[in-house]
C-alpha cells in the first residue's frame, strides 16, 4: 500500500483528500506545515508527498510549499514530489524552481486527476511499465525504439519522456504549458515551439498523420491529446 504525505494549510481540503485516498487504498497523513510535514516524513517515510503551494493559513504562515520541498530534500526524502498550485504567479514562480518536482496540478483539481498523477509518478517511481502494443506498432521506452513491422524508429531522451507522459496521461487534453514542465522541468529558455517540434518528431516516428491522427491529436491553440489504445 502507497504511503501518500499531503501538505495543505486549508483543513477542509485536507479532509476532503484525506478520505478520498484513504478509500482508494493509500496509507494517508496530512500536515499543514513544515514542521508536521518533516515528522510525518521521518515516521513514517511517504512514498509521494503532494504540496500545496500556498500555506499562509497554516501553522507557520510565512513557509511555503517550496520551502517544504527544500526541507523534506534536505531530510534525505528522494520520493516523488507533486506540487499543487493556483494558476496565477505560483506557477510561473514554479516554472523558475528546480526543486525536482515531478508534476504539478492547478486548483481546482479533481480528486481524480490528482489520483492519476499520484499513480503515474509512483509508477515512475517503482521503474515504469515501459512497453506498449498499439496495433501492429510497439512502443518500447525502455529501449527510447518504437518498432513497426518493417523499421525501428529510435527516440532521442526527449522524446522518450514526451511520449511516456502522453501514453500516461491519454485520452486527456494536454495543454502544452503542462508538457513543458512535466517534461522539461522548468527549465529556463525553453518554450511551448520546443515542445511542437518535439510532437513533430514523435508523430513522424509514430508515422501518424497530423491531419488524421491515430496517436496525437492536436488542439489547436490548446495542446495536444494521445488517443490510441492499446491492443
Ligand atoms: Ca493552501
Amino acid at each position: 500500500m502507497a504511503r501518500i504525505l499531503f501538505v495543505e494549510d486549508e483543513q477542509a481540503l485536507l479532509d476532503t483528500v484525506e478520505r478520498f485516498f484513504k478509500k482508494q487504498g493509500f496509507d494517508v497523513f496530512t500536515a499543514r506545515g513544515i514542521t508536521q510535514a518533516l515528522e510525518h516524513h521521518k515516521r513514517f517515510k511517504p512514498d509521494v508527498v503532494v504540496l500545496d503551494v500556498m500555506l499562509n493559513e497554516g501553522p507557520e504562515p510565512d513557509s511555503d510549499g517550496f520551502q517544504v520541498c527544500r526541507a523534506l530534500r534536505d531530510a534525505d526524502y528522494e520520493g516523488p514530489v507533486i506540487f499543487v498550485t493556483a494558476r496565477t504567479a505560483e506557477q510561473d514562480k514554479l516554472l523558475g524552481f528546480d526543486l525536482g518536482a515531478d508534476d504539478y496540478v492547478t486548483k481546482p483539481f479533481s480528486l481524480l486527476e490528482l489520483k492519476a498523477r499520484v499513480a503515474a509518478v509512483l509508477r515512475r517511481a517503482g521503474g515504469a511499465r515501459s512497453v506498449y502494443r498499439f496495433g501492429t506498432i510497439e512502443v518500447d521506452l525502455d529501449n527510447y525504439v518504437i518498432r513497426h513491422p518493417d523499421a525501428e524508429e529510435r527516440l532521442s531522451n526527449r522524446e522518450q519522456e514526451l511520449l511516456r507522459y502522453l501514453i500516461e496521461h491519454r485520452g486527456k487534453v494536454l495543454p502544452r504549458a503542462d508538457l513543458l514542465t512535466g517534461i522539461w522541468r522548468y527549465s529556463p529558455n525553453v518554450t511551448t515551439r520546443t515542445v511542437d517540434t518535439h510532437i513533430l518528431n514523435v508523430r513522424k516516428k509514430l508515422r501518424d498523420d497530423a491531419s488524421n491522427p491515430r496517436f496525437i491529436e492536436t488542439l489547436h491553440g490548446v495542446g495536444y491529446r494521445f488517443i490510441a489504445n492499446e491492443g
